[in-house]
């Protein structure tokens, strides 16, 4: 079985985000890339102050770490863990032994920005790889972005994040 494999035999991926917070269009990459590409995926949030995040890394990282807890009950093939990490993408990857870094690609909009990070990384560092995932349907129109928003104006997020997300979005928002 996969989580028994060890050392150097292991495919390592790394699924990076600002996870601001974590959707089921996240969860549904991760559980993707666990099943069918490695043997062990780290879930790496970036502490990204720039993009002045809602959530604390320590609360993106907490709601990551619940989530993924439930696919690693149910996904045997691939062992999942959480990390946070400030510094370069590239050597962040190194630094956990990755050799492919997991997007996700929604509609073209992702693409020129996913198009340019993979490119620059590639130049970095080119034994490790981007990988994409194409967003599943029904996650097309999931963005961290809209269903803050939406939550924020009293709609109903369930169809869009987990319970603990959606109970940690009203808390924030005080609705
Ligand atoms: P970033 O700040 O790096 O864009 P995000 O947390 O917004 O971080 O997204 C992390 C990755 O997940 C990106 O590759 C993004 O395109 C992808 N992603 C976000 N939402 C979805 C979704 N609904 N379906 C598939 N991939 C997604």
């Amino acid at each position: 079985m996969a989580k028994e494999k060890m050392g150097n035999n292991q495919r390592v991926g790394i699924y990076p985000g600002t996870f601001d917070p974590i959707t089921n269009g996240h969860l549904d990459i991760i559980e993707r890339a666990a099943r069918h590409m490695c043997d062990r995926l780290i879930v790496s949030v970036a502490i990204n102050a720039g993009k002045g995040p809602l959530f604390s890394l320590e609360e993106r990282t907490n709601l990551v770490r619940t989530e993924i807890e439930r696919i690693n009950d149910r996904c045997p093939e691939a062992t999942i863990e959480v990390r946070a990490f400030d510094n370069l993408l590239i050597h962040h990857a190194q630094d956990v032994g990755a050799s492919f870094i997991v997007r996700g690609l929604r509609a073209v909009s992702d693409f020129e920005y996913e198009f340019q990070m993979t490119g620059m990384n590639a130049k970095l560092n080119r034994e490790i790889e981007t990988v994409f995932l194409m967003a599943s349907d029904r996650y097309q129109f999931v963005s961290s972005r809209f269903v803050k928003e939406i939550c924020s104006l009293g709609g109903d997020v369930s169809q869009f994040v987990p319970e603990s997300v959606e109970a940690k979005l009203r808390e924030k928002l005080g609705k």
